[in-house]
C-alpha cells in the first residue's frame, strides 16, 4: 500500500490535485482512499459531485467515537474512490492536528485505512506540531510539495521540507520527500523556478500542471477534470502525474534553503 501526502499552502491546488490524482488512480482500477485533512473539509467534494459529506470530527462529536460506522464515514466517489474528510475543531477550541489523528484511529479501528493507495490532502500554511501528525506517526509516507512559482506558496513549501527533514531524521521516521507538483500560475519562468528550487531542497519536479479553464469548467460542474473532461489535456496531466507517483521510488530527505536564498531564486527567474 502506498500512502502519500499533498502538503502546500491554502489555495494553492491541493484539492484539485488531490481528486483528479485519486480519480486518475482510481480509474486505473485501483483501490484508492482519500483523506481530506483541512478543517476546510471541501477535499472530496468533486469526487462526490459536489456533495458535502459528513466530517469524521462532526460524527464522533454527534454519536461518540464508538457508534460511528465505516458508512457515515468513508463515501464512494467517481471512480470508485472511497472520500473521508476529517473536518475540524469547534471554532475556538481544540486543535485540528489533534482531531486528524482522532480520525486515523478511528479509521483504523473501523479497518478501512487500507486499500492500494492512501492519499492525504493536507494543509501546510502551519507546519505546526498538529499538521505535521500524518507524518509524524507513520501515515504520509511520501510527502510531495504542492507550489505554484509564487514567492509565498514556495515558502511554505520550503518550510514543510523542514519539517519533513526534521522528522525523517528521527529514528523508526518513515516519511521522505517524494517530490514537488507545479500546480501552476502560468507565470513567465515558473516552471524553471520550481524545477531549480525542487533541485535546492534535494528533490525533483514530479509533475507540471498547467493553469487551466478546463479545471474552472469542472469545478463549476461540481466534477473533477478527470469526470468532466476525460479526453482533455489537462486530464492527461492528472494521468500521467497518477503514473509518476505509481513508480516514483525517488524518495529524499530535503534540504530546506534560507528565505535569502529563496528571494535570491524567485528575482533571478522574475528577471529572466
Ligand atoms: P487548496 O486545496 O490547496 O486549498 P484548491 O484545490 O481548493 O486549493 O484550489 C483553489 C482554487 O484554485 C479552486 O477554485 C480550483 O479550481 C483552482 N485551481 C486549482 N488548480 C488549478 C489549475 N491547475 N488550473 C486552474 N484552476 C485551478
Ligand atoms: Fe492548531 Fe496546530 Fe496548534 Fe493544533 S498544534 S491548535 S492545529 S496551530
Ligand atoms: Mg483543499
Amino acid at each position: 500500500m502506498k500512502q502519500i501526502a499533498l502538503y502546500g499552502k491554502g489555495g494553492i491546488g491541493k484539492s484539485t490535485t488531490s481528486a483528479n490524482l485519486s480519480a486518475a488512480l482510481g480509474a486505473k482500477g485501483l483501490d484508492v482512499l482519500q483523506i481530506g485533512c483541512d478543517p476546510k473539509r471541501d477535499s472530496t467534494r468533486m469526487l462526490m459531485q459536489g456533495v458535502w459529506i459528513p466530517t469524521v470530527l462532526d460524527l464522533i462529536r454527534e454519536k461518540g467515537e464508538d457508534s460511528v460506522s465505516t458508512d457515515e464515514v468513508v463515501r464512494k466517489g467517481f471512480a470508485g474512490v472511497r472520500c473521508v474528510e476529517a473536518g475540524g475543531p469547534e471554532p475556538g477550541i481544540g486543535c485540528a492536528g489533534r482531531g486528524i489523528i482522532a480520525t486515523f484511529r478511528l479509521l483504523e479501528r473501523l479497518g478501512a485505512l487500507q486499500g492500494d493507495v492512501i492519499v492525504y490532502d493536507v494543509l501546510g500554511d502551519v507546519v505546526c506540531g498538529g499538521f505535521a501528525m500524518p507524518m509524524r506517526e507513520g501515515y504520509a509516507e511520501e510527502v510531495y510539495l504542492v507550489t505554484s512559482g509564487e514567492l509565498m506558496s514556495l515558502y511554505a513549501a520550503n518550510n514543510i521540507a523542514k519539517a519533513v527533514a526534521r522528522l525523517a531524521k528521527r529514528s523508526k521516521q518513515t516519511c521522505s520527500l517524494a517530490g514537488v507538483i507545479c500546480n501552476a500560475k502560468n507565470m513567465a519562468g515558473e516552471e524553471e523556478l520550481v524545477r531549480e528550487f525542487a533541485r535546492r531542497i534535494n528533490s525533483e519536479m514530479v509533475a507540471y500542471i498547467p493553469r487551466s479553464r478546463t479545471v474552472q469548467l469542472a469545478e463549476v460542474h461540481k466534477q473533477t477534470v478527470m469526470e468532466y473532461a476525460p479526453d482533455s489535456e489537462q486530464a492527461a496531466v492528472y494521468q500521467e502525474l497518477a503514473g509518476r507517483v505509481l513508480t516514483n521510488d525517488r524518495t529524499s530527505i530535503p534540504t530546506p534553503i534560507e528565505m535569502d536564498e529563496l528571494e535570491d531564486l524567485a528575482l533571478q527567474f522574475a528577471e529572466i
